[in-house]
């Protein structure tokens, strides 16, 4: 794996291209977290702002249109949010290090795995939902990828049996993480006495388990769980001290699961599928 230091000049250029490309997807992923909980087209009609007016293509540079903008719409000097170009920037940087990390055809994969991601990440966010589009839709799409790219499970087996067995990998990834999350699901609803998580949370874990196999599905539910009360804890003890007593937020999981499986598909495939292998080696053959 070359480090940033390493790369030529042509490098350089493939990495500012992409950079380049994943901010355009991002944008287009803000249209998908704005209007796909609303049920509108995210291809027709065009970008518009708030007050209705289209957006003129030369104030939509992924971004940044919004530093040379200061925030403010051009038609109706209104402020729009800062997450806009964020989401963009934190695509194009995830597509980025992706571009470093992985070469074709697993590179396709985790542009289209980060796509889902990241829109589930900021509908959830913003809605607490997981439209069924992206949860049983990517279980689905990811089953598919792992019959057509092995590689995704490292499957080694070549030609069509290595496909079925990579299809198979995913397929027990989607039971296994939709079966876990299920299971918790019920038990924290059982000690907590209400929902802890939502039916949403429990397919979209089965669409991870289909891009990451079983073994991920488990990193993505308890390391993203982990970092998430590790971001969360500090905001709830501020609100605590604050007197915020009776603030009780409902905490999306999503965004915890998406941020898990992320790290999972992209730096710790090796070391869980490893680690699982040492447990079964002694667990099932001693
Ligand atoms: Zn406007």
């Amino acid at each position: 794996m070359p480090t940033f230091l390493d790369i030529g000049v042509l490098d350089l250029l493939g990495h500012l291209y992409i950079f380049g490309f994943g901010a355009c997807v991002g944008s287009f992923l803000n249209v998908c977290i704005l209007r796909i909980p609303l049920d509108i087209s995210v291809i027709h009609p065009s970008s518009r702002c708030s007050c209705g007016i289209a957006i003129p293509i030369y104030h939509n540079i992924p971004i940044l249109s919004w530093f040379i903008l200061l925030g403010k719409a051009s038609c109706c000097n209104q402020r729009y949010s800062f997450r806009y170009p964020f989401v963009e920037f934190l695509t194009a940087a995830f597509f980025t290090i992706q571009w470093s990390l992985f070469s074709a055809p697993l590179i396709y994969v985790s542009f289209i795995f980060t796509f889902i991601l990241i829109v589930v990440t900021f509908i959830d966010l913003d809605h607490l939902i997981i439209p069924d589009r992206f949860s049983i839709g990517g279980a689905i799409l990811g089953i598919l990828l792992s019959f057509c790219i092995p590689e995704m499970h490292a499957v080694l087996e070549p030609g069509i049996q290595g496909q079925f067995v990579s299809a198979f990998k995913a397929l027990i990834g989607v039971l296994v993480g939709t079966g876990i999350c299920y299971w918790l699901r019920a038990l924290f609803e059982i000690l907590l006495g209400k929902e802890a998580m939502g039916e949403g949370d429990v397919k979209f874990l089965g669409c991870v388990g289909a891009f990451c196999g079983w073994q991920g599905t488990l990193f993505s539910l308890f390391g993203g769980a982990f970092i998430g009360l590790v971001c969360i804890l500090p905001i709830l003890a501020i609100n605590r001290i604050l007197g915020k007593r009776d603030h009780d937020p409902m905490i999306p999981f999503g965004p915890m699961l998406a941020f898990g499986a992320w790290l999972q598909f992209h730096f710790f495939r090796d070391w869980t599928n490893n680690y699982f292998e040492n447990i079964y080696q002694i667990v099932v053959l001693n």
